[in-house]
Order: C-alpha cells, then sequence, then structure tokens
C-alpha cells in the first residue's frame, strides 16, 4: 500500500479543538495519517509518488465507532417485532442464538460487518455471541475494528442448557478466547470480558471478571440497567439497585462499557461520572421496549456517552447514522427541548467519545497525524440531503447511508465508490438467507402470519 493524498474535500478532524477544514487534504502512508491541512498547501508540498485521490463536493469523517452491536444476532433479524420482552427472550432470541453453529455465527457477523460498512462504520464493540471464533474469522476478512467479547453467563432462570456454565468455567474460556484473538488482524482485534445482564451474573462472576479485565487491559462490556425489572430484580436479591450495587463490588471503572443504562438515579449518574464509566445509548432498541435513558443529563454530569445500535431482532436497522437521528430528536421531544443535544455533541458521541469507550483513543475517533487511517467519505449530493447550509447539522439529521461513498481501515479501502472490496457481498447475502432459515427451522421458531395468507 503507497502513500495517497486525499484533497479537496470538507473535512471534521474531531480533534480536540474541533478543526473543520472546508477544503482540505489528509496525507496517509500504509495503515497511518502523517498530516491533515489545508488541501492547496499539502498539494504543493506532496511530490508525485504519492497517489491523489480528488475528492471535490466531499466531506470526511473519521470512522464511526458503534459501541453496542450483536453480530450473532444479525440473522435473526425479524424474530422479535411486535411481541413482548419475555417472549422476545424466551421464545424467540435465546433459541436463535442457542442453536447457532460457529459457521452461522461467522455469517452472521459477515452480513452485519456489510451493515456496518455501508453506514460508515469502522469499529465496533461486541457484547457476546456464543462463538468469538466466528466473529473473529469474520472481523480478520472484513478489515474493521472490533472490541469482541463472549455472552457470558452463569445463573438465571430459564437458560437453555448448553448454557449452564460454572463461573470458573465461564471465566475461563474467555481467557482462552483472549490468548488466541488479541491483536490479531494486525491489531484491529480486541477481545473484552463480558457479563450479560445481572439477571444472569453472579457477583463472584462479576468481580472476578473485572480483576481479570484489569489483568488483561482490556474492557469489561455489560447489559446495565436495562429494564425496570432488572433494577427490581437487583433490588430483592442483591439489596440495591443495580448500578449502586455494581459501584459496591468496586467494579465501576473507566474499562467498564455499560449499555442501556435505562434506568438510573440522579446519585447513579454521579457514580458513573466519579468512576469514569463509559455509556451506549442504544436510542432504537431503548424506544422499543426500555424507555427513555437520561442522556443530557448523563452528559451534564461529564459521563462518556456514545451510541450503539444493539442487535438486528432489537432494532432492525443497524445503522448508526439512523441512530444519530434518533438521539437527536427522543431527547429534544422528551424535555421539550430543542437546544439539548446539538448535532456536534451526536458526531462526538459517534468519533471521539466511541473510541474512549472502546478504549482505543490512542488510535482512532479523529483524524490527526500518527492516528490510524480509519475515515469516511461522504458524498452529500442527493435530494436528500443538499443543500449543506449546515454540514454538521446535516451529517446527523439528514445523512443516510447512501451518502457513504467510501470507507477506509487501516488505510485500505474497504469499500470504494459503494462497491465492497473485502469479501463477496453477493455470496454472503445468498449464505445468510440460507444459514437464517436453517437456524430458525432448527429452533422450532414459529412465526405467525400477520395477514391472511392465501397464496
Ligand atoms: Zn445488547
Amino acid at each position: 500500500m503507497c502513500a495517497q493524498l486525499l484533497m479537496n474535500a470538507g473535512i471534521l478532524t474531531m480533534d480536540a479543538a474541533g478543526r473543520q477544514y472546508n477544503r482540505g487534504a489528509i496525507l496517509i502512508d500504509r495503515d497511518r495519517i502523517v498530516k491533515v491541512g489545508q488541501s492547496d498547501a499539502l498539494q504543493a508540498e506532496t511530490g508525485p509518488e504519492v497517489e491523489r485521490v480528488d475528492l471535490r463536493g466531499k466531506w470526511v469523517l473519521p470512522g464511526l465507532v458503534n459501541t453496542h452491536v450483536h453480530t450473532s444476532q444479525h440473522l435473526g433479524r425479524g424474530l422479535g417485532d411486535d411481541v413482548s420482552l419475555l417472549t422476545w427472550l424466551h421464545e424467540r432470541i435465546w433459541p436463535y442464538e442457542s442453536n447457532m453453529t460457529e459457521d452461522d455465527s461467522y455469517v452472521s457477523s459477515l452480513l452485519c460487518g456489510l451493515e456496518q460498512i455501508r453506514s460508515g462504520v469502522t469499529c465496533f464493540a461486541e457484547p457476546g455471541g456464543q462463538h468469538v471464533n466466528g466473529m473473529g474469522r469474520a472481523i480478520s476478512e472484513l478489515g474493521i475494528r472490533a472490541a469482541l467479547a463472549r455472552s457470558t453467563m452463569d445463573m438465571g432462570e430459564g437458560l437453555p442448557g448448553r448454557w449452564n456454565e460454572h463461573t470458573q468455567q465461564a471465566l475461563d474460556i474467555q481467557v482462552e478466547n483472549l490468548e488466541r484473538w488479541h491483536g490479531k488482524a494486525d491489531g484491529r482485534i480486541r477481545v473484552w470480558f463480558g457479563l450479560r445482564t445481572i439477571f444472569n451474573n453472579s457477583d463472584d462472576l462479576i468481580v472476578r471478571t473485572k480483576e481479570l479485565a484489569d489483568r488483561y487491559g482490556v474492557g469489561v462490556h455489560m447489559h446495565v440497567a436495562e429494564i425496570k425489572e432488572e433494577v427490581e430484580f437487583a433490588q430483592a436479591t442483591r439489596g440495591a439497585t443495580t448500578v449502586t450495587h455494581l459501584n459496591r463490588l468496586g467494579v465501576l471503572d473507566r474499562n467498564f462499557l455499560a449499555v442501556h443504562c435505562v434506568w438510573m438515579t440522579e446519585a447513579e449518574i454521579q457514580m458513573f461520572a466519579e468512576r469514569g464509566v463509559k455509556v451506549s445509548h442504544n436510542p432504537a432498541a431503548a424506544m422499543r421496549v426500555l424507555g427513555f435513558a437520561k442522556i443530557p443529563e448523563m452528559l451534564a454530569a461529564g459521563v462518556c456517552v456514545t451510541i450503539g445500535t444493539d442487535g438486528a431482532p432489537s432494532n432492525n436497522r443497524m445503522t448508526l447514522i439512523d441512530e444519530m437521528w434518533m438521539t437527536s430528536l427522543i431527547h429534544k421531544g422528551r424535555l421539550l427541548d430543542p437546544t439539548v443535544m446539538p448535532a456536534e455533541t451526536i458526531l462526538r458521541m459517534v468519533t471521539s467519545e466511541g473510541a474512549r469507550a472502546v478504549l482505543w483513543e490512542d488510535e482512532i475517533g479523529s483524524l490527526e497525524p500518527g492516528k490510524k487511517a480509519d475515515l469516511v467519505v461522504i458524498n452529500p449530493d442527493s435530494a436528500t440531503m443538499l443543500p449543506m447550509h449546515d454540514p454538521v447539522a446535516n451529517f446527523v439529521t439528514s445523512m443516510h447511508a447512501s451518502n457513504v461513498e467510501s470507507v477506509m481501515a487501516d488505510g485500505r479501502w474497504l469499500m470504494r465508490d459503494r462497491k465492497i472490496r473485502v469479501v463477496d457481498e453477493a455470496a454472503v447475502l445468498e449464505e445468510a438467507k440460507q444459514r437464517a432459515a436453517a437456524i430458525v427451522q432448527r429452533a422450532g421458531i414459529k412465526l405467525p402470519n400477520r395477514f391472511n395468507v392465501v397464496g
């Protein structure tokens, strides 16, 4: 891979100073950004050996970071619509996930990765399916970055039989995964520790998970204060609501990524701020069944808040761009205040703050010399995005995944001019259809007809 100069583009660097170039350039050497600056100046000082990519009329943003994606659930899209949470879990998702093979997880992760790339995501955090090997193989091929975890449970009612694990067993498998995959694919894969929810995790598991994460220098990914019944369960069984209990256990820390965080008190928001806990806000999943997370309040308290799509059966559209739009809307509506959650804050949540949440801010999250060349080229020339009076607002409120024209990670084009370059996309789509149908059949999942099917 030789050096490239991306020139004549609008650039949002998302660096600490918030530098924006309306006509800028980025010099890239192999996997790293060498320089970012005015296009004319960089063109003048760059030699003819460097490949020039003219991006007139386009915008360049850092690769987006999706902080909560269930890659293994992707073949389950459409299995969870318009049903209660318990039906969703016990009759649809547990049977689906517990009937997946490693190869199913691999194809599911490929399909999910394609949707991520097409929506400008170059890095994500995966809370855990069962088959980290399948996910790791997919990430290696897709060229993106991921912090992978294994879904971990050591207690709870109604779990599929094959998921019954002792605490020690659950920890040992994760250490094995970590030793096999952490740092692989040119460092694009990292392995974290996963905790599913307090419903399914003993205190012993929670405490020992945090100890291991500290020992290996990685993060912990956990669903926290997701539904009202969860905080009531924690209160009844542990004597305190989820976050207060986790704080007492001493596990809240800067390497703790807490997802959803809907049912929290003001005091618990303060605990997050004091401990440096990172939050993944998943607005679509929240609006379906969880409730409103107090995101503006968390931001005001100084908590690092980011955005995730959750899994396909919880959201159906795994497009971080749509989640930005939804984040901008729902909190304005809840507080009846159109000044909350401004576009620049939301762009931070999916770039520089996202990188902090996945503990990768030294290498990604902004376009700066020395950082990895992970970036997105946006073509705003569409009836849905023009005109660009206020580009920053447009990226949040009117951009669609179809405006993402090209995506680079580690200095390599994963998609160029809307053509995926890393895998055979048509073959993945075909295999995904077949495997999705086979899993549903094996799992015995029956969806009722919604209309009178007559032919
Ligand atoms: Zn989740």
